[in-house]
Parts: C-alpha cells; sequence; structure tokens
C-alpha cells in the first residue's frame, strides 16, 4: 500500500493505550481488503478466514454494496422511524419474501436482534399462549453464543461472558446442545415460552449437531406449543451452504421456496451478512401471530430500518442470490472438509475437522489450556492466512464465500503447510508444558 499512514507496531500501541481491553486481537492491523484478501499497513497480504466473524460472507468491499452505500449515503441515510422513508417499505417486502415470512422488524446488531426475539417471544406467551405475567421461560443451550447484552449473558455458560455482571435476569432454563431428550423433557415444564437455538454453534467451536436435531426440535416445540427461535446471525445467509443453516438439505438454493425441508423456525434472527460487512444491520423474522404483539411503542431503534441500512441488506442478499454464494459454500466446504481429513491422518496435531458449508472448524489435539491454537494462528497469519481460535483448542475456518476453488486449495495448502512446520518446530511434548 503507497498511501500508508501509520504502521503495525504503532496500530497496535495506540488500541492497546486509548481502548478498553475487551478483545485479545492477533496482534496484526489490517489496512485494506478487497474480496478474499486483506491486507496490513505494511502492505503484507492475507486470506480473510475468519470474515469478520462471518459478516463479510459477500466479500470484503464488495464493489456492489460499495456503490449502495455511497448513493444511498448521499441521498438519505436516517430519518429514524418517526417518518417513514422510501427504503424501508421495499426492503420489509424483500426480506420477508427471501425468507418466507409475514413480516420483518429491524435492528442494527445481533445482540439487539437476539432481545428483540425475547420480547416477542414473551409477548406472544402472555397475548396468544396465555401464560401469566412474568412468568414466561425461555429454553437456551449450554455454551450459546447470543451477545453481549446483560440479559443475554445472564444465560451464557461462559464464565468470561457472564460472571461479574449480575445481576441476572431470570427467565431462562438450560439445556445441553443436541440433546432432543433434555429438550424433550425440558419442554413438560409449566411456563415455557420458546426455545433459542442456534442451529450449529459458531463461538462454542463450530458444534454441528445431529442431522435430524433441528426438525426434531421444531416438531418437539410445536407439540408443546412453544416457540422455536433460530439465532442465525451467524450461519445465515449462505455461510453453512444452505440459505439458513436451518434449510437442512434444502435444495432451493435461491430465495428460500419453503421448500420440504425448509425448517421454518416461528422467530429467525438475523445479522452479520445482512449487510455483507458494511454497516451493522440486524433482522427478526416472524409471521403476523407472532410479530403483531408488538404495538407502536413497545420496541424499536433509532437506526432500525433506516435507508442506508435497508438499502445494503437489499443489496447484500441480492449479491447471495446472483453470486451462488450458498452453492458455493456447499461446494467448497465438502472439498475443505475432505482435504483437510485426509491431511489429518498424516498429521499428529489435528484432533478433528468439523463443520458445514464454509463454517468449519479444526480441533487440535492437545489439552484444552494450551496455548497451540493460538500459536498455530500465529503461525498462519505469518503463512498469510488470518484465523483466530475458538473457545478451548479449536481453531474457526471462516473464508468469505466468494472464495474460488482454487483460492480455496491455496489456503489448503497455506494451512498444511503451516501445521507440519509447527509440527517441526515444537514437539507436541513441549506445546503440553506451554
Ligand atoms: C455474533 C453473534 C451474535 C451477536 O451479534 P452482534 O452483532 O455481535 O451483537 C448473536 N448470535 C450469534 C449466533 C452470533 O454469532
Amino acid at each position: 500500500m503507497t498511501d500508508q499512514t501509520i504502521s503495525t507496531h504503532d496500530a497496535i500501541h495506540l488500541e492497546h493505550e486509548y481502548s478498553a481491553h475487551n478483545y485479545h486481537p492477533l496482534p496484526v492491523v489490517l489496512a485494506k481488503g478487497e474480496g478474499v484478501y486483506v491486507w496490513d499497513p505494511e502492505g503484507k497480504k492475507y486470506f480473510d478466514f475468519l470474515s469478520a466473524y462471518s459478516a463479510v460472507n459477500q466479500g470484503h468491499s464488495h464493489p456492489r454494496l460499495v456503490h449502495a452505500m455511497m448513493s444511498q449515503a448521499s441521498t438519505l441515510a436516517l430519518t429514524s422511524r418517526a417518518f417513514h422513508n422510501d427504503v424501508f417499505g421495499p426492503y420489509a417486502k424483500y426480506i420477508t419474501e427471501y425468507f418466507g415470512f409475514d413480516r420483518v422488524l429491524p435492528m442494527n446488531t445481533g445482540a439487539e436482534a437476539v432481545e428483540t426475539a425475547i420480547k416477542l417471544c414473551r409477548k406472544w406467551a402472555y397475548e396468544k399462549k396465555g401464560l401469566d405475567s412474568g412468568t414466561a421461560e425461555i429454553i437456551v443451550c449450554n455454551d450459546n453464543f447470543h451477545g453481549r447484552t446483560t440479559t443475554i449473558v445472564s444465560f451464557s455458560t461462559d464464565p468470561d461472558a457472564k460472571n461479574g455482571f449480575g445481576p441476572y435476569p431470570t427467565g431462562f432454563y438450560h439445556i445441553p446442545y443436541n440433546d432432543l431428550d433434555a429438550l424433550a423433557k425440558a419442554l413438560e415444564r409449566k411456563n415455557v415460552a420458546g426455545f433459542l437455538v442456534e442451529p450449529i454453534q459458531g463461538e462454542a467451536g463450530v458444534m454441528v449437531p445431529a442431522d435430524d436435531f433441528i426438525s426434531e426440535a421444531q416438531r418437539l416445540c410445536k407439540e408443546k406449543n412453544v416457540l422455536f427461535i433460530a439465532d442465525e446471525v451467524q450461519t445465515g445467509i449462505g455461510r453453512t451452504g444452505g440459505l439458513l443453516a436451518v434449510c437442512g438439505n434444502c435444495n432451493c438454493e435461491n430465495k428460500c421456496e419453503r421448500g420440504s425441508s425448509y425448517i421454518k423456525p416461528d422467530i429467525l434472527i438475523l445479522g452479520k451478512a445482512l449487510s455483507g460487512g458494511m454497516y451493522p444491520v440486524s433482522a427478526v423474522l416472524a409471521d403476523n401471530e407472532v410479530m403483531m404483539v408488538i404495538k407502536p411503542g413497545q420496541h424499536g431503534s433509532t437506526f432500525g430500518g433506516n435507508p442506508l441500512a435497508s438499502k445494503i441488506a437489499m443489496e447484500a442478499l441480492e449479491v447471495v442470490v446472483d453470486e451462488k454464494l450458498t452453492q458455493n459454500a456447499r461446494r467448497l466446504g465438502e472439498i475443505f472438509r475432505s482435504e483437510m481429513n485426509a491431511f489429518k491422518e498424516e498429521c499428529d496435531l489435528i484432533q478433528l475437522v468439523r463443520g458445514k458449508g464454509l463454517l468449519n472448524a479444526i480441533v487440535i489435539n492437545d489439552v484444552e489450556s494450551s496455548s497451540t491454537a493460538w500459536r498455530i494462528c500465529i503461525a498462519l497469519k505469518d503463512n498469510g492466512l488470518l484465523a483466530k481460535p475458538t473457545h478451548g483448542n479449536i481453531i474457526r475456518l471462516a473464508p468469505p464465500l466468494i472464495i474460488t476453488e482454487e483460492q480455496l486449495m491455496s489456503c489448503i495448502s497455506i494451512i498444511k503447510k503451516t501445521f507440519t512446520e509447527f509440527l517441526v518446530l515444537h514437539k507436541k511434548s513441549d506445546t503440553i508444558q506451554a
């Protein structure tokens, strides 16, 4: 890059000195992005295998998203919903048809959308299901990640996320993930209003449940008149090789056609890639029966549904269809896992490879408390590929969905080379003591 303004060293130093220490980033500074690539201030180029936690499924600075954003920003950016704007209505029609729901409630961040779903679920429980006011319970899973608000962290089982932020709101009941018996039992409880679940647990380390977990969970909820709430903030919008992870093996591939294997949630939560990373845009989708319990004044957000967000989200969803990103994620995901599984046989460092579409993880063959995954990520960075460990000794690998097969093969080579070098440099016994 020629217009370098600040070095990697200085950028990290300033952040360390003046920012809250609420993250532990890899020591890399990014100054430019394009497609699957990002560059640091010194001009070193990397493959981005985090994609901002799956927010940039469409790739960095997608030209169509840049154009949509620039043209709308210079026309009208924010009105608040005290007035109507001329983009939100078309966007509402577009996104509801796209996913097959009656209505959308627009928000900004994923956590806000989860909060919105919780409010909707509770209000529905009192007004439609007839639960006594203030008694509604929502079933959640162990090791969930739904965001960072005080209510959401109150039902996190991660001590770092939760501890020290009480007092905690109540009304949540935990079951193990991917456990239908536990769900069936929990559904026997008295005041259950909803079941909030990630169809694949991303932050927990890309935990893919049994094939029938989601469909059976939905069936059990329906039987008990309990809302099935899918948090697809990370898994949705092509990432897992279906338009949504709840699409299962649905083959409609483009716009959702409510195909036979589409497991339609009562409430669908989207965020992240809904804007292709351009802007915080999240959404909650539901049918009339649920959505219409919210009346004017009962929920909202200054920025939710603004023209800029609406325009960007429409374009971001359109790009997913036009560029067949879902299909690409499905096809390249198969290649990635089969290559990495073959490599696992010869690499002692890899315990397991799992995932769906282009949301994958390598589980490192080492004790959970070791820093091996972190150190491998540093080595990957040095070799030109950026990824980050998730909980435990797990590396999540999630490139933008626009990645080509050729690019993916280069990335697989980098990963193999890095693991092989790592094994030579650090005998496994050293890493265990690390
Ligand atoms: C990232 C994420 C969220 C929170 O989204 P923010 O935009 O960071 O608030 C919620 N749910 C899931 C599954 C996520 O991955």
